[in-house]
């Protein structure tokens, strides 16, 4: 695809797991920039209420689709933008069968389309492919720790396979291909029950229940917020090399102090209460972003307080539509 055809119509993008939460944030932003966006996604853990705002726009649509099965498409494709899987170590250990056909199967069908129409490929991959790193901040050149019999397994092995997948269609097919190692992320349109740190915080302290720590709270992670990652993984798409970037915020803190900071955010006067830990939970995570600031001249912008206030407020509208 040159150039100048793009030049002369609007991209076409195509967002898999479109109606998730970050795949519909990528999706608003790449209507905002001007493409024309296919949404798909089986809706097993994503929501069409994520993506209703656009019903109508005549440069959106959304297909419901499982994309380990055979994807037809008509007409030119110039990016896709592999997003679908389910994300939440509650959801994955769920549905680990799912988990791994989305990042193998899924990601096979998703490179076949690109490779196809001749478009460009984005893998949404993440930092569990460190598992619980003996490194720290992580760096794109750790190989990582993971467990690949554990619960986790079936989440980190499926993204390891399809970032294998990936460099072995760029290298064997030249096709152009990007990986982003998505960092701990979050923001509206979260689930409600997805089971992830922030919203099961965020509904704990605004229904006024016990925030639930895992372990004793001292595991860390750094949480980035949900336009900042969009933005990273749009630059890393239309600049960026075939080799992994990670992108997430390096501000680094204990899931304890996390629980805190959402309680003094919120007004709650919810307590705290330990739960035991999972198994193979990462004791320590926080992005290296070096190579994300000089290839994409790319760094986080929104605080943590200011991120959390926009979702607060988010969840507290959400929770205000539900009975208690
Ligand atoms: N966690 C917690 N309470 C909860 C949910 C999660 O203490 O109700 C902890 C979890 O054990 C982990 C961290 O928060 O150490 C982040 O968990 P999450 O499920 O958000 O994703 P992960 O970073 O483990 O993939």
């Amino acid at each position: 695809m040159s150039n100048s055809k793009i030049r002369s119509r609007k991209p076409v993008s195509i967002v898999t797991g479109g109606a998730g939460f970050l795949g519909s944030h990528l999706v608003d932003l790449l209507l905002e920039r001007g493409h024309q966006v296919v949404a798909m996604d089986n809706l097993v853990t994503g929501n069409v209420e994520n993506i209703a705002h656009h019903a109508g726009n005549p440069n959106f649509r959304f297909i419901q689709q499982d994309v380990t099965e055979y994807l037809f498409l008509d007409g030119p494709v110039d990016y896709v933008w592999h997003f679908a899987s389910p994300a939440s170590p509650v959801d994955y250990a769920k549905l680990p069968i799912q988990t791994l056909k989305v990042g193998s199967l899924g990601t096979h069908k998703t490179l076949g389309l690109a490779r196809l129409k001749g478009a460009k490929f984005l893998l949404a991959s993440t930092s569990e492919v460190y598992g619980d790193p003996l490194v720290h901040p992580q760096s794109e050149d750790y190989w990582g720790n993971v467990n690949p019999i554990g619960p986790r397994g079936c989440y980190d092995e499926a993204k390891r396979f399809a970032e294998a997948l990936t460099m072995a269609y760029h290298r064997t097919h030249r096709l152009q291909t990007r990986i982003v190692r998505i960092f701990n992320t979050y923001g509206p349109r979260m689930r409600l029950n997805d089971g992830r740190v922030a919203p099961s915080f965020l509904e704990q302290a605004l229904r006024g229940e016990a925030l639930t720590v895992y372990g004793d709270g001292s595991q860390t992670r750094s949480f980035c917020y949900v336009s900042d990652l969009v933005e990273g993984v749009y630059r890393l798409m239309m600049g960026g090399d075939p080799y992994p970037v990670n992108i997430g915020n390096p501000e680094e803190m204990t899931i304890l102090q996390f629980a805190r900071k959402i309680i003094e955010l919120t007004g709650s006067e919810s307590p705290v209460v330990f739960r035991d830990l999972p198994v193979d939970d990462p004791k320590k995570r926080r992005p290296d972003i070096a190579r994300a600031r000089k290839l994409l001249q790319w760094e986080p912008v929104v605080g943590l307080e200011e991120g959390l206030r926009k979702t607060v407020e988010w969840f507290r509208e959400r929770l205000g539509r539900r009975p208690g």
